[in-house]
């Protein structure tokens, strides 16, 4: 492709974003995935000055805690918390409410709004239901920070306790596209992660819901992972890059490559222009030297500290960086 179409491809998708206000057809992303290397900076910066249009110049800041560590039934193939395979992770019970207490206070110190309490479980048993319908009304009221579950697939009276009981944003990923998750996953269907988003809406709860790039999935399946994320209609989307996981089935992939993982937030950013997306897991190892360029190709969120089974850059770093970019934190659900 000559630097001109190149040029005039970004700019198409500028005019529809920007001055129409309209969200891109989905082949109009499948024709910016296929830009040359040297057009990546360009489709970044668009990306960028979408995300300032749509959502603001705020950052949202979010502290996560694995509250029940390791031993999941499930076999997510990327994942070093499933009891199928021989990882290093050690399966721990659910954590005590002083730890929890002590986590959510440390993460409102670091001006976070919002604190998501994560288990490694394939959903919810009775037991766990009511342990999380107890902390989260304790840590909402004593901490006063925002409070997100990720506790794996819901039926339908779940998703209306845990709305009623006070969670403001319940994550559930997607993952990748319903065309690639048999590759991934054989214990659980994308349809039942579909119909869990779904609930979790229908019942008045923020959604957020991830996506994790780099696990052998096509250009194509990344597209239609884009249409399928619109279809749910997330407030909030994580994007995770593969970090592959000693004794997992894809722990010996390849990283995405640092400018390719540019090439996708913006992406997602421009098939997504109204959303939090959120710098998740991976994003230390992925894009090494480019951790910066990554705030500006489109993201507005960021998950501070350790991700669930790898540590990440300190939190003071990352404030650091905040600031050097001159980028306020803010709540963003309160602006959306
Ligand atoms: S990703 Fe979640 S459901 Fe899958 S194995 Fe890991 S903890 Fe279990």
């Amino acid at each position: 492709m000559s630097d001109g179409s190149a040029r005039a491809l970004i700019a198409a998708a500028g005019e529809v974003l920007l001055d129409r206000r309209e969200q891109l057809p989905l082949a109009d992303l499948a024709a910016l995935a296929a830009l040359p290397d040297t057009a990546v900076p360009s489709l970044a910066a668009l990306a960028h000055e979408v995300r300032l249009a749509w959502c603001g110049p705020e950052v949202e800041v979010e502290g996560i805690l694995s509250a029940k560590t390791g031993g999941c039934p499930e076999d997510c193939h990327f994942c070093s918390q499933s009891a199928k395979f021989e990882t290093q992770v050690l399966a721990t019970p659910f954590l005590d409410t002083d730890e929890v207490l002590r986590a959510a206070e440390e993460t409102a110190r670091l001006g976070a709004s919002e604190f998501c309490i994560v288990l490694a479980v394939r959903g919810p048993d009775e037991r766990t239901m009511q342990r999380l319908l107890e902390l989260v009304p304790m840590v909402r009221d004593r901490v006063g920070i925002n409070v997100a579950v990720s506790a794996g697939i819901l039926d339908d009276d779940q998703a209306r306790r845990l709305a009623e009981g006070g969670v403001h944003r319940y994550n559930h990923n997607l993952e990748t596209a319903q065309s690639f998750f048999p590759k991934v996953v054989t214990t659980h269907s994308w349809e039942e992660r579909f119909e869990t988003c779904q609930r979790v809406h229908e019942h008045g709860m923020e959604l957020c819901c991830g996506v994790l790039l780099g696990m052998g999935e096509t250009v194509d399946q990344r597209i239609e992972l884009i249409g399928q994320l619109r279809d749910v209609e997330p407030a909030e989307v994580p994007i995770n890059f593969l970090n592959p996981r000693p004794g997992t089935p894809f722990g010996n992939l390849d990283l995405v490559e640092p400018l390719e993982a540019i090439r996708w937030i913006a992406l997602f950013r421009l098939g997504l222009p109204s959303v939090i997306l959120r710098f998740a897991g991976g994003r230390e190892v992925t894009l090494r030297e480019l951790q910066t360029m990554g705030m500006t190709s489109g993201i507005n969120a960021l998950i501070v500290g350790n991700y669930l089974t790898t540590l990440g850059r300190t939190p003071e770093e990352d404030l650091q960086m905040l600031e050097d970019l001159r980028m306020p934190v803010g709540v963003l659900s309160k602006v959306l």
